[in-house]
Formats: C-alpha cells, sequence, structure tokens
C-alpha cells in the first residue's frame, strides 16, 4: 500500500483510543470536565454497562451556546492557552481531546446551559458528525448523553468485558472521585439501580460513608497533619482489624488530582508492615499536596499518573504519615463482641476460637457484608491502650522509636495450654487465648531487632557448615546485603557461582536451625530481600522471618512456667497484640458475651 494520510475520521477514532479505552474512561472524562466546571453535584447514569448510554449530569458553569459545537473540536480547550506553560497545571483537564475523542466512537448529546445565559443549547454529534447546535430548555450545567460506544470501532467493542465488569470498574473509578471531591455531591445509578451516593459536606468521612458505608468510616483513623514534612499529606487510614483482599481500596490524590501510584500504594503498604496479615491491604484516602511545579501531569494520556520531582521525599512523607497514626492504637482483638446480635456460634464450634489465628482475612465473615474483614469493633480497647501511663512508659522505654507510644496487654493469669497451641489466661475484661508462636514471634522479633539497631551482633557457628543453592541473581542481593547480613549474624561464604556455605546463624536461631534448617531460612531471608522495598521496611522483614524461624510452634507441649515465661516477655514488649506479620498474637472473650452466652442476664 502507498503512504498515504489517513482520513480525519480514521485518525480521529484511533486517537480517541488513547484517551477512551472503556467505558469507564469516558466517565472518567466527562466527571472530571464537570469537575473543572465547578460542579456541586454530579450524578452519573449507566445502561448496560456502560456500553448501552452512560449520561453524566452536573449543575457547573455550563458551557456557552455558541462555543458548544467548538468544545468538541480537537484541541479545543478553555484551560490553558498559549501563555500556559504546562508546567503548573490546576484543572483535570487541559488538552482538549475528551470530548471529541468521544464524539468520534459514539453518539454524543450535549445540553448545556451557561450560568449568565437565559437559555440552554443543545448539540448532537452523531460518530464524528456534527449536526447544528439548537436552542433548548436546561437548568444551569451541563448533561451530556453518550449512547452506542464504539459502534463504530468493532476492535475496541471486543475488549470490552461483560457489562457487570465495567460497571465495577465504573464504580471503582467513580468511588475514587467522589473520595477526592468530598465537597461534590456525586450520585451513580446502572440500569435504574443506585449505586454510590455521596452528600458533598465537605468531609472526608462523609465521603467514605457514601462509599463504602457507615460502618467502614466508623473505623478510619484521620492521619495527622506533621507540620515539619515538606509536603502536606492528609486523609484516613482503616484502622488494622478492617482489611481487604486487594489494593482496589486505596485512593491517592495530588493537588485534588486522582492518581494511580504503584510506588506510592506501596508506600502505604509498607507503612502498614506487620499491623496486617500478609496480603491482606488497607482501605486508605491519601490526599498529597505539594508546590504545583513539583508534579508533572502531562505524562499520560489518560493523566492517571503523575511525575513527581521529589518521588523519595513523597514517598516517605506519606509513609511516615500512615505509619504515625498506626503506631497509636493497635489493639486486642475482642472475640464475640460485634458479632450478630444472638449468634452462640463461637462457643459451639471447637474450630471457630482458631480461626483469627490463621488468616483472619480470608475466614467466614459473612455478617460483615461488602466483602470485608472485620474484627470487631475495638473501639473500647483502643481507649485503654491510649491510657496516659502507658504513654508515660514509651517515652522512658524508647526501645522501638522513642515516639512510638507502647501498647499494653491486660494483667493476665496464666491458666494453662490448650490445643499445644494456645495460652489460656485470665483478664480483668474476660478470658484471653495468645497464640504461643504469635506471642514467641514477637518477643524475639523485638529483642533480634534491638540488638540490629545497637549494632550488636549476635552469632553462633554451626557445628555443621550447610551448603545452599541459590536461585539465580540470588548472590548478587547476598552480595548487597552482606553487612547486614553479618550484622544480624549471618556468616557465609561463597561457594561457587550458585551456591554458598552457611557457616554461623543468628544466634536466637541456634537451638531451632541447624544444618540444613539454616540454609533454608537463609534462603527466605533472601526472599524477604528480593522483594524489595526501602531500608526500615526490609530490615524488618529479614528480622521477622528469623524470629519466625526461631520461636516456639504452635503443636509443642509448654509447661505452665514456660507458658508464664512468654506471657512475661510478651507483656515487656513494644507491640504485644500482634505478631510481627500483623496477625493477632491475643484474642478476648469478654465477660459480659459469657454471661449473656450462659443467660445470667
Ligand atoms: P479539556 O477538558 O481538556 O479542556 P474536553 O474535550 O474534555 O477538553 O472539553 C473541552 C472544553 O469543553 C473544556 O475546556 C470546557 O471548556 C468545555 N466543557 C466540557 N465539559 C464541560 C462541562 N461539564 N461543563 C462546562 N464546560 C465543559
Ligand atoms: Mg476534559
Amino acid at each position: 500500500m502507498p503512504i498515504q494520510v489517513l482520513s480525519d475520521d480514521l485518525a480521529s477514532r484511533i486517537a480517541a483510543g488513547e484517551v477512551i479505552e472503556r467505558p469507564a474512561s469516558v466517565v472518567k472524562e466527562l466527571v472530571e470536565n464537570s469537575l473543572d466546571a465547578a460542579s456541586t453535584r454530579i450524578d452519573v447514569h449507566i445502561a448496560g454497562g456502560g456500553a448501552q448510554s452512560i449520561t453524566v449530569v452536573d449543575n457547573g458553569q455550563g458551557i456557552p451556546a455558541d462555543e458548544l459545537s467548538v468544545a468538541f473540536e480537537r484541541f479545543a480547550t478553555s484551560k490553558i492557552d498559549e501563555s500556559s506553560d504546562l508546567i503548573a497545571i490546576g484543572t483535570l483537564g487541559f488538552r482538549g481531546e475528551a470530548l471529541p475523542s468521544i464524539g468520534s466512537v459514539a453518539r454524543v448529546e450535549a445540553i448545556s446551559r451557561h450560568a449568565d445565559s437565559e437559555a440552554g443549547a443543545r448539540y448532537l454529534v452523531d460518530f464524528g458528525k456534527a449536526n447544528k447546535v439548537e436552542p433548548a430548555g436546561a437548568p444551569n450545567g451541563t448533561r451530556i448523553e453518550v449512547t452506542g460506544l464504539f459502534q463504530n470501532v468493532p476492535a475496541r467493542l471486543k475488549f470490552l468485558g461483560s457489562a457487570g465488569r465495567e460497571l465495577s470498574r465504573i464504580q471503582t473509578m467513580l468511588a475514587s472521585l467522589a473520595l477526592v471531591y468530598p465537597h461534590v455531591a456525586f450520585s451513580l445509578s446502572a440500569d435504574g439501580r443506585e449505586r454510590l451516593r455521596t452528600i458533598g459536606s465537605g468531609k472526608l468521612v462523609d465521603a467514605v460513608s457514601g462509599v463504602y458505608g457507615a460502618k467502614i468510616a466508623d473505623q478510619m483513623l484521620e492521619l495527622e497533619p506533621d507540620q515539619s514534612a515538606a509536603f502536606s499529606v492528609d486523609g484516613l487510614v482503616s484502622s488494622p482489624s478492617l482489611n481487604r483482599s486487594n489494593r482496589t481500596y486505596m485512593t491517592i490524590s495530588v493537588n485534588g488530582r486522582w492518581i494511580q501510584s504503584r510506588r506510592l500504594s506501596y508506600a502505604i503498604e509498607q507503612a502498614f508492615y506487620g499491623f496486617l496479615p500478609d496480603r491482606r491491604f488497607p482501605v486508605a484516602i491519601t490526599r498529597i499536596t505539594t508546590p504545583l511545579d513539583d508534579v508533572d501531569a502531562n505524562v499520560h494520556p489518560a493523566k492517571a499518573e503523575v511525575r513527581f520531582l521529589r518521588e523519595d521525599l513523597v514517598y516517605s512523607v506519606v509513609q511516615r504519615a500512615v505509619r504515625g497514626v498506626l503506631s497509636t492504637s493497635a489493639p486486642v482483638h475482642e472475640l464475640g463482641a460485634g458479632r450478630a446480635s444472638g449468634s452462640i456460634g463461637l462457643l459451639r464450634t471447637p474450630g471457630g476460637i482458631g480461626r483469627s489465628e490463621q488468616s483472619p482475612g480470608s475466614s467466614d465473615r459473612s455478617s460483615a457484608g461488602s466483602g470485608f474483614s472485620q474484627w470487631p469493633d475495638p473501639s473500647a480497647i483502643v481507649e485503654q491502650s491510649r491510657l496516659p501511663e502507658s504513654n508515660a512508659e514509651a517515652t522512658s522505654t524508647g526501645a522501638t522509636g522513642a515516639n512510638t507510644p507502647k501498647e499494653t496487654l491486660p494483667v493476665l493469669r496464666v491458666i494453662g495450654q490448650a490445643h499445644e497451641t494456645y495460652i489460656l489466661a485470665e483478664g480483668p475484661d474476660g478470658v484471653y487465648l495468645v497464640d504461643q508462636h504469635a506471642a514467641h514471634e514477637r518477643v524475639v522479633f523485638e529483642r533480634v531487632k534491638q540488638r540490629f539497631d545497637q549494632n550488636v551482633t549476635e552469632s553462633q557457628p554451626l557445628l555443621e557448615a550447610a551448603s545452599v543453592d541459590l536461585a539465580p541473581g540470588a548472590m548478587a542481593t547476598v552480595q548487597e546485603h552482606i553487612d547486614e547480613l553479618n550484622r544480624v549474624g549471618w556468616g557465609v561464604e561463597e561457594f561457587g557461582t550458585n551456591s554458598l556455605i552457611v557457616r554461623s546463624v543468628p544466634a536466637s536461631l541456634a537451638t531451632r536451625a541447624s544444618g540444613d534448617g539454616a540454609g533454608q531460612v537463609f534462603v527466605r531471608v533472601l526472599d524477604e530481600l528480593n522483594e524489595g522495598g526501602t531500608g526500615e521496611t526490609w530490615r524488618e522483614r529479614m528480622l521477622a522471618t528469623i524470629a519466625c524461624h526461631s520461636s516456639v510452634r504452635a503443636g509443642q507441649v509448654l509447661s505452665i512456667d514456660e507458658c508464664k515465661n512468654l506471657i512475661r516477655e510478651l507483656e515487656q514488649t513494644d507491640r504485644p497484640n500482634t505478631c510481627p506479620h500483623g496477625r493477632p498474637t491475643i484474642v478476648q472473650l469478654n465477660v459480659n458475651d459469657l454471661e449473656r452466652e450462659f443467660k445470667r442476664r
């Protein structure tokens, strides 16, 4: 085929593909236009997952009748002009591409009335074909209806998911926008059913309530402003007892723009390290404010990503803010409270008690609704761990981070061991079960971490050195981290390209891992190192792995004195309520619940 210039029509359909990938992209572009127009209410109606129709109605400033057709021309925008520098862009749109793109791949009807006009106007673009602007009665604001999306682009149509799948994408996206703009009242309805509604009060917690429900809003912790930070970060994060199995519940904005950033999500996840079980994710809304010229929004066709001038700094400010609020509370998980009233399954099902030791999130929580894993309402105990005396203690011990208030354990009287796994104890408010492995992990972890932080190496030579075969590339990891590995007590020697010899181990491991066992633990530690992350957290993960393999196992018989010793040691730790991986060490059967179960009142 000879080289030829594409027709305008074909060229614009191809260009549309960059901005408009699926129904959710249409909704995003239209809603962002509504936000740029200073709307305070935005209603979105969807039919057939958006492939059938998408309607966005706003009460913003509107488009003057004589500009309505211009808005649909390529690169037509009211948001920047020749004098703008493309650096400090304060609006969500700026390229003038969305309306023409949508207009080239759908039938679009726009009805708008500008704030200064007596009457509105209507304009129709039919798969790239323009019509005349006509007068139309309309309230202030803009209403855009998109039907038959991608009917003229079969390739794109083929890649759309089911209506339900596309709707869920739209809902996730709109939920994020609603969280980033709490002063705007959003609603989403699909095929006549309401899916989301926020009231636009301006309070973030109200937006959370509208998007995720009041129960979740109640369990959010507010990030505290840090005047000393270079940027400001505010928002809400879930208390650790509330978590999810995926990352979609983390919303991040920069200067009012909703962004997706793997790195920043990761920063938040890392801040939760030690507070959440493996592979569980928080609900979080993090709003970052930086000087406008610190971010470049013009790097992604859909403007979903931004580039930071000082990325590491942003990353650490976010991490510190989230970590800070988490440090102030990590309650004992109370069994029984918060369950559907009248439910006595807990005491009847012998297997029931053990489940929070497993993965608290994946176990059955049908009563919690909306798929959230919810440990029972911890508020009462949060109060307890904030008692002034526990704070005073924190400043005097100051073992791990002087600014981290110490958690306290209730005063416990050990009764014995159950199932060779749990230590049974009585406390002021009920009966407590302590997971012996998790508790010991916590104890060893803090000890090992303290030595590590003080640069004290405690190493134990192996009677019989162990040889270890490494995964390709792992030797580089060993070389890179050899100082830290030595410091924590590992003595290793290279032995050929992909294997090495372990000669000595961290002292805490010595009794439990010898010979080949030591080699296996070493491989696990390398895995942790390979996972990456910034300094602080991978170090903690490495120490947590060592602690895990140094600790008493489930299924091991403990004498009553050993139980008592372990509880005493646990009491001395800074975070007695969770193991270093974030699982609870202790659960409580509330005495009031027991009385109710036994019909004593
Ligand atoms: P951009 O948002 O990049 O400027 P668009 O193609 O999305 O480009 O929109 C073109 C123009 O149409 C905008 O600059 C704005 O002036 C106008 N516009 C679009 N939607 C609305 C709306 N809902 N309310 C007011 N003006 C709008
Ligand atoms: Mg736009």
